[in-house]
């Protein structure tokens, strides 16, 4: 079932990249595949996945070892301070920096591992309590801060939009994450690179793509839907 749900979804980008006149090659499918286990992930990568994004530390520690080691790892959910240590080297790119303290930390990390790490801002376009992110008016300085940073490198920006029946509630927020992410290119800060556009899911990832997204990440869309009582949630 994975491998039919993973064609659809890149059939979907497929026809949704042509209808909008942007290159297939311009869009990355992380497939998100947090409480799932070892065997769907297996699977995803048996039909091509390479990009695979989860949300907790622990979990995502314990299903590398047990993958290849061509897989590009993406922490997509809230990180605290005291888990850096545990991720960076391990994980291709983190989507879900909120704060100068969490890219401090993980500059320290890199700089002490001699690494460098490729991040996301996470932004809270729609200004929602519940939600962690940066709000738009603070994003641009809070780039210009983390550039300056050793062994981190901003490479874009991230969102998670709000839960909605209807995507097209969403084409707003992604329409002002794209331009957000062009007014921050246009100042030209040093060590900030505005080429990530991480934002649409299953429910909305079409909507994304059409307002500029290069990473789409889609969990339910490719697994199947995600059961929290099952043992593989820590
Ligand atoms: C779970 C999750 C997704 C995937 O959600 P689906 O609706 O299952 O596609 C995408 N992004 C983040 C940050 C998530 O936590």
């Amino acid at each position: 079932m994975i491998k039919e749900n993973l064609n659809a979804v890149k059939r979907t980008i497929e026809s949704c990249c042509k209808r909008t006149g942007r290159r297939h090659s311009e869009v990355t499918l992380i497939a998100v595949s947090k409480t799932k286990p070892i065997a769907d992930l297996q699977e995803a990568y048996e039909a091509g996945v390479r990009d695979f994004g989860e949300n907790k530390v622990q979990e995502l520690l314990g299903k590398i070892p047990q993958l290849p080691s061509d897989i590009r790892w993406h922490m997509i959910g809230h990180l605290q301070r005291n888990k850096v240590k545990y991720i960076v080297g391990h994980v291709s790119m983190i989507h879900s920096v909120d704060s100068l303290r969490l890219a401090e930390e993980i500059s320290r990390e890199a700089v002490k591992q001699k690494t460098e790490v490729d991040i996301l801002l996470e932004v809270n376009v729609a200004g929602e309590e519940s939600k962690y992110g940066i709000a738009v008016s603070e994003t641009a300085e809070l780039a210009e801060r983390i550039a300056l940073l050793p062994g981190i490198h901003i490479k874009g920006l991230m969102t998670i939009a709000p839960f909605t029946a209807d995507p097209e509630d969403n084409r707003i927020f992604f329409c002002k994450l794209k331009q957000l992410s062009v007014d921050i290119q246009k100042k030209n800060i040093d060590n900030v690179n505005m080429s990530v556009l991480s934002m649409g899911m299953t429910g909305d990832y079409t909507v994304a793509i059409e307002e500029g997204a290069t990473c789409v990440r889609v969990g339910t869309g490719i697994f199947g839907e995600r059961y929290y009582d099952s043992p593989v949630e820590p």
